[in-house]
């Protein structure tokens, strides 16, 4: 209902723009494009250029976490220039407030039902107050994926790669990416599943269920969705 009204008070010529101007061609900062959208609603505008680090509360969260986080660094690095590392050391304990969370440190837990609920995983972003980009935070991924043989599919291959997109959509929150979803059918609601999908029907990571590519090669990697936001957020940046 809120997005409706919004609908209604946005010159619909500035709607047009915003969904037809490339994201390179824009003068200022872009917070949403085709099959991505920043994390406004936490504060998110951009992501800095200084140097961010994942690391873990555990040596479990460690082992199980740390392969698909590697990849999603260097994918990160290489689309934005920002130099992302994955940390082996460990940072154990509690998550702390934003207020007390170290900066550009993205710590990853391993826990069962993180938010309470079957099949959840949850990221808690912060945002740097002075400037609004992404500041770091904590996010906790779900055992169920592991305890629960063959979680997300029969085929090993398939549940390996569509776990490691729950891994990176948790890290793309932090890196102040929010849910791609949008209303498509345009029927007032924004709807699990509802976002833009390539000629194979893959969606963002972003997405909400998960989405992302399911084969060996490219599982577990943002898409050609999510990795434009990544890369425009870096701009913003600059452009605020
Ligand atoms: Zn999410």
């Amino acid at each position: 209902m809120h997005i409706r009204r919004l609908a209604t008070v946005v010159p619909a010529a500035v709607l047009a723009a915003l969904a037809a101007a490339p994201a390179h061609a824009a003068d200022g900062p872009v917070y949403a494009g085709k099959g991505w959208k920043a994390f406004t609603s936490a504060g998110i505008y951009s992501i800095s250029p200084d140097p961010y680090v994942i690391d873990f509360a555990s040596t479990t969260a460690r082992d199980r976490l740390a392969p698909a986080l590697k990849r999603a660094a260097a994918q990160i690095t290489a689309v934005t220039g920002v130099k992302v590392t994955v940390s082996s050391k460990l940072r154990p304990g509690a998550r702390p407030s934003c207020s007390e969370a170290p900066r550009h440190v993205m710590t990853f837990h391993y826990k069962y039902r993180p938010t309470g609920k079957k099949g959840m995983s949850h990221a808690w972003p912060c945002t740097a107050s002075v400037n609004g980009s992404a500041w770091g935070g904590a996010a906790a991924v779900n055992s169920e994926y592991w305890t629960t043989r063959h979680y997300f599919s029969k085929n090993s291959t398939t549940n390996r790669v569509r776990r490691d997109n729950v891994i990176i959509h948790e890290l793309g929150h932090l890196f102040g990416l929010a849910h791609a979803n949008t209303d498509r059918d345009r029927d007032g609601r924004v709807e699990g599943g509802e976002c833009v999908q390539n000629s194979a029907g893959r969606k963002p990571v972003m997405c909400t269920p998960t989405g992302g590519y399911h084969t060996a090669a490219n599982g577990g990697q943002y898409t050609t969705f999510d990795a434009p936001g990544l890369k425009q957020m870096r701009r913003n940046y600059d452009l605020r």
